[in-house]
């Protein structure tokens, strides 16, 4: 049998909405679909004001350009995380300084956090992990003692809650997901939800936005020509993809379900192994509820992952693993880093292994993961 790490999951109704989008010929950005979806995120999520962009690495790139950071600036984040985060700060020739991430949940370690804070920090972005909130009562403390921006990468995290909080609306900015391998996907998505803030920095976000310009006040009638007002780029998604992505959205609680139907499966099928202290299973803290974007295990040293990947290939199993953590990838030791900068992510990283997981994962797929791996532990014992 062959399990793809992951599928695409359809509703059924996405290529009504598309094909609807494209009858009535507004295609381009901010039309019909992205206000319904941008409502309809404002509405279920709690968002001050959501802004539907190309990918979550364009709302990262939008959120640094909103902070105004500048050369020397530093932001905190996790080195374990995807480079789109760290991207988003070199961009602007600011510096992004990498912590540790907690052995638990793999979210940034807070007191590393506030060791490496300096008069010239700007912002602290908080990754969550897999789906699965980070301590986001201490992040904003720290920030609001130290008057730091956060940007929360939710890209993972859409529909997940920190406490009765969505992820990505407890931050000053919230940055989502909607890649091809996120929870809900229109292809390549995004979005930045501006949650703090006054009007200029709401109008600021707007012209970001719409390239500069000031065309959302032309759209809601407020100017009759718009205009170049500011620093902006082309952050706005085809009308197509949104339409694609209000179907998934409506679904979001169901297909939430699905993925949590694999992961408990997972769970209970590996508790007993995890407790003969063969590998760790994920840990979700009292405060999060997860979206269940990722089912990791760590195994006790990066050889036995190594060989349990291999050999689950070799079945038909795609596990994989991520991340090489930024701070010892090329880049990173170009900006300086070195491998030892950050030994628990660095042992972390080496021991962490992925398995599929999506909606409409049939029982049978799940139990041949299953029973492919418990093989595995078997032949090495
Ligand atoms: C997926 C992801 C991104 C980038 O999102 P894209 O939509 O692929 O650009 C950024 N950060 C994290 C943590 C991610 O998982």
């Amino acid at each position: 049998m062959k399990i793809p790490f992951n599928k695409l999951y359809t509703t059924g109704r996405e290529i009504e909405y598309m094909k609807n989008c494209l009858e009535q010929g507004d295609i381009a950005g901010d039309g019909h679909y992205t206000c319904l979806v941008q409502d309809y995120m404002n509405r279920c999520f709690g968002c001050r004001r959501t802004f539907l962009t190309t990918s979550g690495t364009s709302a990262l790139e939008m959120a640094a350009l909103l902070i105004g950071l500048r050369p020397g600036d530093e932001v905190i984040m996790p080195s374990f995380t995807f480079v789109s985060t760290a991207n988003a700060v070199l961009l602007r020739g600011a510096v992004p300084v990498f912590v540790e991430v907690q052995k638990d949940t793999l979210n940034l370690d807070i007191d590393d956090v506030v060791k490496k804070i300096t008069s010239n920090t700007k912002a602290i972005i908080p990754v969550h992990y897999g789906g699965v909130a980070c301590d986001m009562g201490a992040v904003m403390k720290t920030a609001r003692e130290h008057n730091l921006f956060v940007i929360e990468d939710a890209a993972q995290g859409v529909n997940a809650l920190y406490h009765d909080q969505y992820l990505g609306t407890i931050g000053d900015i919230g940055c989502y997901s909607f890649h091809g391998s996120k929870n809900y996907v229109c292809g390549e998505g995004g979005a930045l939800l501006l949650n703090n803030g006054d009007e200029a920095l709401l109008k600021k976000a707007e012209y970001i936005w719409e390239k500069g310009t000031n065309r959302s006040s032309f759209l809601r009638g407020q100017v009759d020509k718009y205009t170049w007002m500011d620093v902006g780029s082309s952050y706005l998604p085809s009308d197509i993809l949104a339409a694609c992505l209000y179907a998934q959205l409506q679904e979001k609680d169901l297909i939430q379900t699905e993925r949590k139907r694999v992961y408990d499966y997972y769970c209970k099928e590996f508790l007993p192994y995890a407790r003969m202290g063969m590998f760790d299973l994920p840990v979700i803290p009292a405060y999060a509820q997860s979206n269940y974007h990722i089912f990791h295990i760590l195994f006790p040293t990066a050889a036995i992952r190594d060989a349990v990947m291999k050999q689950l290939r070799s079945k038909g199993v795609e596990a994989c693993f991520h991340y090489i953590p930024l701070h010892s990838s090329p880049m990173g030791i170009k900006l300086g880093w070195q491998k030892d900068d950050l030994p628990v992510t660095e042992e972390l990283s080496g021991r962490l292994l992925r398995l599929p997981l999506f909606a409409g994962m049939k029982l049978e797929e799940m139990s041949y993961v299953v029973e492919c791996l418990k093989d595995c532990l078997k032949e090495m014992k």
